[in-house]
């Protein structure tokens, strides 16, 4: 339908970008990018009437964004039409707007198109081969200026070539490696470094990437302390087996992936040093408080639980070592301990400690006449204790528990 509503406005319209490539490569993508030659807001605002989805205007950018009911977003850009003089001095020509939208894009493989309009419905427009180097794996950039104009796309190649198990082009890599000559990494501002290097830590597999980074020297540009010693290769490995393990389990609950790899990025760096480079990447003072909040909360628990197993301590008291820890520290801590017994123990308490409950509530102890005060958090507490050493376990052993 968006081809007929394109049609009717007298527009073109063509799905670009990630979308088109990951069909070729056959491979599911739900971010749907639309690119319209004409006005892309009043577009917009027809089709998601036609679809009986909202409309969310960027009059600056001229984009919009249509998010439909079910969720799902498609994105609206408008390719502007643009004259250029020609160099000998000829008439100016009027290049396809498509054309020039797509040749400001990053990669030839991403710089594919398909034509939604009816009459040309399905037909790919592919001005800078990208069909060609989807089929030899190869990411190439459009021009020589590419990485100069935008130093994330260094960031971006290694990601995609990872991802896709590509390999970056002979030219393109001459071009990364002439661009980081020129230091072009030190204008870059550092929320927009991390937001690359967020998107690694959301593959499947970021230590490639981050592998790759280092060898291009990209991670020692943006900060000399950032190395990828065998040290923080294995956490950064052990963390990532923690993660896919966690995701096998499908809970609700999210992860905030990058608060792991940051923590295995810095856990070898002293306190000031990994404030440094946190203020490199323009982290907000309350970010760099909870990375550094969990710091210090991992290495207590991580000394606390090897006592803890020496002692051959009760489970109750495991959970109240735990118990702190929001789930990203769980998770790390679970990468860096050692012992596969230890790591059990963490992972027992994620899976199931966590969650437990004593038999009984605040309002049964009121019921049994008792007064409520903060008496009560630590009978509660200790019901809880009993319940998880499975002392005391079902309602009735807890209730003479308490009048004990
Ligand atoms: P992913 O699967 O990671 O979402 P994607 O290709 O959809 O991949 P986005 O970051 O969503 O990536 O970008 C959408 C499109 O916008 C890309 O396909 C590319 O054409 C273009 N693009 C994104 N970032 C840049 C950039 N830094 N320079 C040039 N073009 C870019």
């Amino acid at each position: 339908s968006a081809g007929h509503q394109a049609r009717d406005m007298g527009y073109q319209v063509y799905c670009v970008g990630g979308f088109v490539r990951d069909i070729l490569l056959g491979r599911s993508n739900l971010d749907v990018d639309l690119v319209v030659e004409g006005d892309g807001i009043k577009f917009a605002r027809a089709l998601a009437e036609k679809l009986d989805a909202r409309v969310r205007e960027h009059q600056k950018f001229r984009t919009a964004v249509i998010i439909c009911a079910d969720g799902r977003k498609i994105d609206v850009a408008t390719a502007r039409l643009e004259y250029y003089e020609h160099p000998a001095a000829l008439p100016m020509v009027e290049l396809s707007s498509i054309k020039m939208d797509l040749y400001r894009r990053d990669f030839s493989i991403n710089a594919l198109a398909v034509h939604l309009n009816p009459q040309n419905m399905g037909r790919l427009v592919d001005f800078f081969g990208g069909q060609r180097d989807l089929k030899d794996k190869v990411i190439r950039v459009l021009h020589s200026l590419s990485f100069v104009e935008d130093p994330t796309r260094i960031v971006r190649a290694i990601r995609f070539e990872q991802r896709f198990g590509f390999r970056i082009g002979a030219q393109t890599e001459k071009l990364i490696k002439n661009a980081l000559e020129l230091n072009i990494f030190h204008q870059l501002s550092g929320s927009r470094i991390f937001h690359e290097l967020q998107m690694i830590f959301e593959e499947d597999t970021p230590l490639p990437c981050l592998i790759r980074m280092e060898n291009y020297g990209l991670l020692k540009h943006i900060h000399p302390m950032l190395k990828l010693s065998s040290n923080v290769k294995n956490i950064l490995t052990e963390t990532e087996k923690v993660i896919n393990w966690f995701q096998l389990l499908y809970l609700e609950e999210k992860i905030d992936k990058w608060i792991l790899y940051m923590l295995g990025l810095l856990n070898h760096i002293n306190e000031v040093q990994a404030g440094i480079i946190m203020q490199r990447f323009n982290f907000s003072q309350k970010k760099t408080r909870h990375i550094f909040s969990l710091r210090s909360q991992i290495n207590s628990a991580m000394s606390s639980i090897s006592a803890w197993h020496q002692d051959q301590g009760k489970l109750s008291s495991l959970y109240f070592i735990l118990n702190p820890l929001p789930l990203e520290g769980l998770l790390f801590l679970m990468a860096r301990v050692q012992k596969e017994e230890l790591r059990k123990y963490v992972s027992h308490y994620i899976t199931h400690l966590r969650d437990i409950q004593p038999q009984i509530s605040g309002r049964d102890l009121k019921k049994m006449g008792l007064t409520p005060g903060p008496e009560f958090g630590r009978i509660l507490k200790e019901l809880k204790a009993a319940q998880i050493d499975g002392v005391a376990c079902d309602r009735q052993e807890q209730k003479e528990w308490v009048r004990q």
